[in-house]
């Protein structure tokens, strides 16, 4: 089956770094992306490209709105979607007022599909197509979260989470339990369309030594998938990592020496991190998943990005729901760009869509499928309309350049903004 869009149509074709370099960047100002069987066959001028287009093939006419690649989350969690914006604790405490009480519902299966089923529109209403996804411990979790994501076609990195002490009893599995279910899982759902599995300990704290080695030879007998866990988030908690594993040179080194460092590796948060920890990250090819509405929120601390792609290490964005305070990248962008500011880093536009669009890609080693509009990747785009509410067509009314258009859509956007989504090239939300 053959489509094309017309619109207004954006993407990146590298990291335009902290001066939007104009050749990172494409935009077509009246374009037209043709795709074929789910997948990105050209993009181009509309001028140009609208004679080669044959009869057979449906156009979709968004002029005057912009055309940019789906949004990629690189770390939320769906059983924290119901306990988002709860008040006024730092990490530990948070997760045992609000986080667990959530993650225990999760023992009846049904409470588990209704909530990914919510949680998954919601990310597509968001205009967010990708995510990487925290379940819980229970291994249904994640069953009913990659069915639920099967059913919508959507491209999906989760896992059952690993945790077996420090924390509450009915969350806890144990090493062998926990390498049994999550390789189960693995079997049942890695590679299967669009789904990937990810070996999730939720961090180091609540795992014993046994299962981060439990985990770290799961990591080493299935090297094509994921580790998805928490790094140097609270203060505190980088403290209690020091005690506890007193043997170890830092929070990362606790990762490394089980196996848990490599590529494909995602790390939410990496907020207190020594120059030696970013050049050891990077060595691995392990990625970074910056989390600032969740930072700010819980008073973690500052996610400093210049540092981090400085040493090489791959960084994307990600709401951290429900620690992050919105399920919009759009908003999460804007905090970002705060976060910055304030160190002095600047964030321009290109700049921030990259890190939760190619950038996103690139730190979950999912570039090859998507991330921008290269020909053959998958068709997963949305549809922005600055016209979706009054304050954005007011703004956008009096932007001079495309830039000034995005950075105001970053901050003033949010899912009224989301006209459509699209998952290989099929209409999913709004
Ligand atoms: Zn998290």
């Amino acid at each position: 089956m053959r489509q094309a869009f017309r619109g207004s149509i954006f993407h990146c074709l590298a990291d335009p770094g902290p001066r939007a370099e104009q050749s990172a960047i494409e935009h077509i100002e009246d374009g037209l992306l043709i795709v074929e069987d789910g997948r990105v066959a050209q993009v181009g001028d509309a001028g140009n490209l609208l004679a080669s287009v044959d009869e057979q093939t449906s156009i979709e006419d968004y002029s005057g709105k912009l055309i940019v690649p789906g949004l990629i989350d690189c770390h939320v969690h769906c059983p924290q979607v119901d306990i988002i914006a709860s008040y006024g604790e730092q990490l530990l405490d948070w997760l045992s007022k609000y986080a667990y009480p959530a993650e225990m519902q999760f023992a009846d299966e049904n409470h588990a599909r209704e909530v990914a089923d919510f949680f998954l529109d919601e990310l597509l209403r968001n205009g967010t197509t990708t995510a990487a996804v925290f379940a819980t411990v229970h291994p249904h979790s994640a069953d009913t979260l990659f069915a639920a994501a099967e059913e919508r076609n959507m491209r999906l990195v989760g896992g059952k989470v690993l945790m077996d002490e420090h924390c509450p009893e009915e969350l806890r599995d144990d090493p062998q339990s926990g390498y049994d279910d999550s390789k189960a899982l693995i079997e049942k759902w890695h590679g299967r369309g669009r789904l990937g599995y990810a070996i999730t300990p939720r961090f180091a704290l609540t795992s014993s030594e046994a299962q981060l080695d439990a985990a770290g030879q799961l990591a080493a007998e299935y090297p094509d998938t994921w580790v998805h866990t928490h790094l140097a988030e609270n203060q505190e908690e980088v403290d209690e990592i020091a005690r506890q594993f007193a043997w170890s040179r830092s929070y990362l080194d606790v990762y490394d020496r089980f196996g848990l460092l490599r590529e494909r590796s995602v790390f939410a948060h990496c907020l207190h991190l020594s120059a030696e920890d970013r050049a050891l990250m990077a060595k691995k090819g392990g990625a970074g998943a910056f989390c600032p509405t969740s930072n700010l929120f819980l008073g973690s601390g500052m996610f400093d990005l210049q540092s981090m792609t400085d040493s090489g290490v791959r960084v994307g964005l990600a709401t951290d729901v429900g620690g992050g305070t919105s399920m919009s990248l759009l908003r999460t962008m804007s905090e970002a760009y705060k976060m910055l500011h304030i160190q002095g880093q600047p964030l321009p536009a290109s700049r921030a869509l990259y890190l939760a669009t190619l950038g996103a890609a690139e730190a979950l080693y999912l570039d090859e499928h998507i991330g921008n509009f290269a020909a053959g990747k998958e068709a997963d785009f949305i549809v922005l309309d600055t016209d979706a509410s009054q304050i954005t067509a007011r703004r956008a009314a009096a932007a001079e350049s495309l830039d000034e258009l995005l950075f105001a859509l970053i901050f003033l956007g949010d899912d009224r903004n989301i006209a459509a989504t699209y998952l290989c090239g099929e209409r999913r939300a709004s």
